[in-house]
């Protein structure tokens, strides 16, 4: 998805509708998770919903095209099967496997060479799945400094419920909450 129309999309829902219709911001939120698991659906396509906000949607699909690069360089398969928010930050819980490139065993391949070979592309995928490992955990961090209802610069804050949010000035004006 083109990053300036999503970006008019989720500012669209953010002028017209949250802040009078939490239905319909829910609504456009589900409308926009169709359109990115749709679009990423190698790596988000196991993932039911996204349990966050719009404003945290460029930060997943910025790793959705991340996982997508790294399971094609490092020859590993990366499947997300849940985002939600936690503790006022972005949770990103996935699985990754390596791809056994080797499942056609020909007759006389496992010589020396290839069990060597075998073990270098093991060593090369584990890489791989470490640096998925680590980039979402980067990403995790920066969502702590979004705000999860509409993508602008945020922190963390205490609605009156209780309930621990990442919030920028306005949205936590409009939700009543207090910084923590
Ligand atoms: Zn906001």
């Amino acid at each position: 998805m083109e990053k300036r129309v999503f970006k008019r999309e989720v500012s669209e829902v953010l002028r017209r509708i949250y802040f009078w219709d939490i239905f319909k911001y829910e609504d456009l939120c589900h409308h926009l998770e169709g359109k990115i698991i749709n679009k990423h659906k190698g790596i988000l396509g196991f993932c039911p919903f996204f349990g966050c906000g719009a404003g945290w949607y460029p930060l997943i699909i910025k790793t959705a095209r991340f996982l997508e690069k790294l399971s094609k360089t490092f020859l590993i398969e990366v499947r997300c099967h849940q985002i939600k928010q936690k503790y006022g930050g972005l949770r990103i819980y996935f699985s990754t496997r390596k791809k056994d490139i080797f499942s056609v065993r020909k007759k006389g391949i496992f010589t020396p060479f290839f069990r060597l070979l075998k073990k270098v592309i093991s060593v090369w995928q584990s890489t791989g799945e470490k640096k998925a490992f680590s980039a979402t955990l980067l990403i995790e961090e920066e969502s702590t400094r979004i705000c999860e209802v509409c993508g602008e610069e945020g922190e963390l804050c205490r609605t009156d419920t209780g309930w621990l949010i990442t919030l920028c000035r306005e949205c936590r004006k409009r939700m009543g909450a207090e910084k923590v």
